[in-house]
């Protein structure tokens, strides 16, 4: 079922990687800058994440022997440095998620280079290290974000969707290691639901999300793929949620070989791999296509109504 499954270490079956974006009210302030101060309401259920439920899903990993890795907007790791030292202090991965949750491919090039860099300015000054991995906010992913992140020495990439099993980005500047996933393992889906954001889901059981996370985990488990949740703490670290995600582990350690890790982990094995010449990833040539395709010309506007 998958091509070219990847020879997981130690025998295990699949990778798994629980990931965390720590958007706090950053997409607050983006979507509403002149207002979101006066939005109490989405401001406290954004504030949960950073607040309460970082420190809980701390705990649970703690719990279970686990490291993993959190995607965090630089704004929110100046605004809520406990959280950073949580994550840090758990043995976590913080890596980078924009400034302000900006969208890169909405920006001019050099507009995103620059917000990137001003990210990796915060990471260098609060953890000491630059970010090794990035996911573009709301996976916007940009025609340049892949040249920026080569020549800022990011190791990978986890905004596409593009395969269940690492892959590499190649453009003429480098290229970085891919973590996919995919919407099935996001939780907005599931549980997203606010006036200020327009969004409305109808709010799944905790346990009937857990169904769809399951399955896609028992498919990468007997196929050996590679499974990445991409989950938010404001949505999946409320309570209930978080005694679904407890049991979820907890099958899969019943489960057995499995292998639970960091992306920069993961990214690393993919490249020991490749350079061994024990296994070799597929590649993506980046941008898939130079502009708009030719084929519609004029036709578009008519097609489009
Ligand atoms: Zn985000």
């Amino acid at each position: 079922m998958i091509a070219n499954p990847v020879p997981w270490p130690n025998g295990a079956r699949c990778a798994v990687a629980f990931t965390f974006d720590m958007d706090a009210d950053s997409i607050l302030h983006l979507a509403h800058h002149t207002s979101a101060d006066t939005r109490l309401a989405a401001m406290s259920m954004l504030r949960y994440g950073p607040e309460i439920a970082v420190p809980r899903l701390v705990e649970i990993y703690k719990r279970f022997g686990m490291h993993q890795t959190f995607f965090l907007p630089a704004w929110c790791m100046e605004r809520y440095p406990a959280a950073v030292e949580a994550i840090l202090q758990g043995g976590h991965e913080i890596a980078h998620h924009g400034y302000l949750h900006e969208h890169p491919n909405e920006l001019p090039s050099e507009e995103e280079l620059y917000w990137l860099q001003r990210g990796i300015d915060v990471f260098v000054t609060m953890t000491g290290e630059r970010p090794r991995g990035f996911r573009a906010p709301t996976y916007k992913f940009s025609r340049h974000t892949l040249t920026h992140l080569v020549n800022e020495g990011f190791v990978y990439d986890a905004s596409l969707m593009g395969d269940d099993v690492p892959y590499l980005l190649e453009n003429a500047t480098g290229c970085v290691v891919e973590l996919p996933s995919h919407y099935a393992l996001d939780d907005w889906p599931h549980f997203m639901a606010s006036r200020d954001f327009n969004y409305f889901m109808s709010i799944k059981p905790p346990r009937q999300a857990m169904e769809v996370y399951a399955a896609e985990f028992d498919a990468m488990w007997e196929y050996g793929g590679l499974w990445i949740a991409v989950w938010h703490p404001f949505l999946s670290g409320r309570l209930a949620r978080c005694v679904a995600i407890a049991e979820l582990i907890e099958y899969m350690h019943k489960k057995g070989q499995v292998w639970f890790a960091r992306l920069d982990e993961i990214a690393s094995y993919v490249l020991q791999l490749t350079q061994a010449g024990t296994w070799a990833p597929r590649v993506d040539r980046l941008p898939y296509y130079p502009g708009p395709i030719p084929e519609l010309g004029e036709a578009e506007p008519t097609l489009a109504r």
